[in-house]
């Protein structure tokens, strides 16, 4: 199978118990576990290089200020973007989009213009661009779902036109797992010369993402779903975008000069960070993006693939379990319900067993409203999880199936 004991021995929190009963973690969407080289990286940071960085003179400044912007480099290649003034670091996925929302929209969207967006969107992906749309009178589009799970191409293309500003869509939904087909998204969309945002929170973790061979616009994922550090995110925009557009929060960093008459904004990458920023979990996110590289991504999606086919197929043959999507392309991400017991009840019982699951509607209260549930039941694998747990989660449910029967 490919997966070797000592992986799971890097992450030192799979080795303890919850109720009792060794940890089977499988919300692996919500945030993954963080591994020892993660740890480690920003303890040393704290420990023997932590400065200010780009301001100082002394030794430990320049010593932080080269690290940080070694991490920039590294993230550039990790996700091949043209250059590290196109690497953006913020908080997470969400910071990323608000900025690009508020920051592109200040600049080009008017009274009357389309932000198009899809019906699986994480609640990140939808209310800053409602914000927005209603700041500037514009108007939100929704590419529909098929029955599988999947985005409608069809309906996609049809809403495009001179009015459309910008597309926003997720590369993976967090709620069913679905792979979205980017790449021929951004080839639609630029035909009409439509900027094209990704949502990458989801998909870091499991493949590998080239902003170039994707030619999205923008694109945002967390450092936390990718075995990072949590307050980690990273925004990739192409200069020809960000250069454009003003800048989002203002202060220090992101200025040139400042007088009480005006200020000059920042070259990039630097416009857009204003503040100190929180240069620790930047090399613990550097040192997540190591250890994924390491490892590969052959190696995280044989692995995972292999699992989420395995738990799928147990999990149909449960009496009542009805899965919650069936895409052609899916990733590491199971949704179901019971068609007579709570997501929420199945969850906390779930939990007693020492299994972690998310219920609820995953932050897509729209997706729910589509699919005409409540919320569902979700588990969500990474790297380490295993065949075994795969096996407790499904024994665990017939008992649950039983109990409440
Ligand atoms: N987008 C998707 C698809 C997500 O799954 C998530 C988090 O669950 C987010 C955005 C928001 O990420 P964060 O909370 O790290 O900003």
């Amino acid at each position: 199978m490919g997966l070797k004991e000592e992986l799971r021995k890097s992450f030192p929190i799979l080795g303890r118990k919850v109720n009792n009963r060794p940890l089977v973690y499988l919300d692996n969407a919500a945030t993954t576990q963080k591994p020892a080289e993660v740890i480690d990286r920003i303890s040393r940071y704290y420990r023997e290089e932590n400065s200010n960085i780009h301001r100082g003179a002394h030794f430990l400044s320049n010593m932080a200020t080269e690290a940080y912007e070694k991490a920039r480099n590294s993230i550039q290649s990790f996700i091949n973007a043209g250059s590290p003034a196109e690497i953006i670091f913020t908080r997470g996925t969400t910071e990323s989009i608000n900025l690009v929302a508020h920051s592109f929209a200040e600049k080009y969207l008017k009274k009357g213009d389309e932000v198009v967006i899809s019906e699986m969107e994480h609640h990140s992906n939808i209310v800053p661009w409602q914000i927005v749309c209603e700041r500037h009178k514009a108007r939100l589009r929704i590419i529909p779902l098929t029955a599988s799970g999947e985005l409608d191409l069809d309906e996609f293309g049809n809403m495009l036109g001179k009015k459309t500003k910008i597309i926003a869509v997720t590369h993976v939904s967090n709620a069913l797992g679905t792979v979205n087909p980017v790449r021929e998204i951004t080839g639609i969309a630029h035909k009409l010369d439509i900027p094209v945002l990704i949502d990458g929170a989801q998909a870091t973790p499991h493949m590998k993402v080239d902003v170039r061979e994707i030619d999205c616009d923008f694109y945002c994922f967390s450092g936390h779903k990718m075995y990072g550090p949590m307050g980690t995110g990273v925004l990739y925009g192409k200069e020809e975008w960000l250069r454009e557009m003003p800048p989002y929060q203002s202060g220090g960093e992101m200025i040139k000069e400042v007088s009480f008459e005006k200020t000059t904004f920042n070259e990039l990458p630097f416009k857009f960070e204003a503040g100190t920023p929180n240069v620790a979990d930047v090399l613990g996110l550097e040192a997540a993006a190591t250890f994924i590289t390491e490892l590969g991504y052959k190696e995280i999606a044989s692995h995972e693939d292999a699992l989420l086919e395995y738990a799928k197929e147990k999990l149909a043959g449960i009496d009542k379990l009805r899965l919650i999507a069936s895409p052609r392309e899916q990733s590491s991400v199971i949704s179901f319900i019971f068609e007579d017991i709570h997501p929420y009840d199945t969850g906390i019982l779930l939990d007693k067993m020492g299994i972690a699951v998310r219920t609820g509607h995953h932050c897509a209260q729209p997706l729910m409203d589509h699919l005409g549930v409540p919320g569902t039941v979700r588990a969500s694998f990474a790297i380490y999880n295993t065949m075994e747990e795969a096996d407790i989660l499904v024994n665990a449910l017939i008992k649950i199936r039983e109990m409440l029967a």
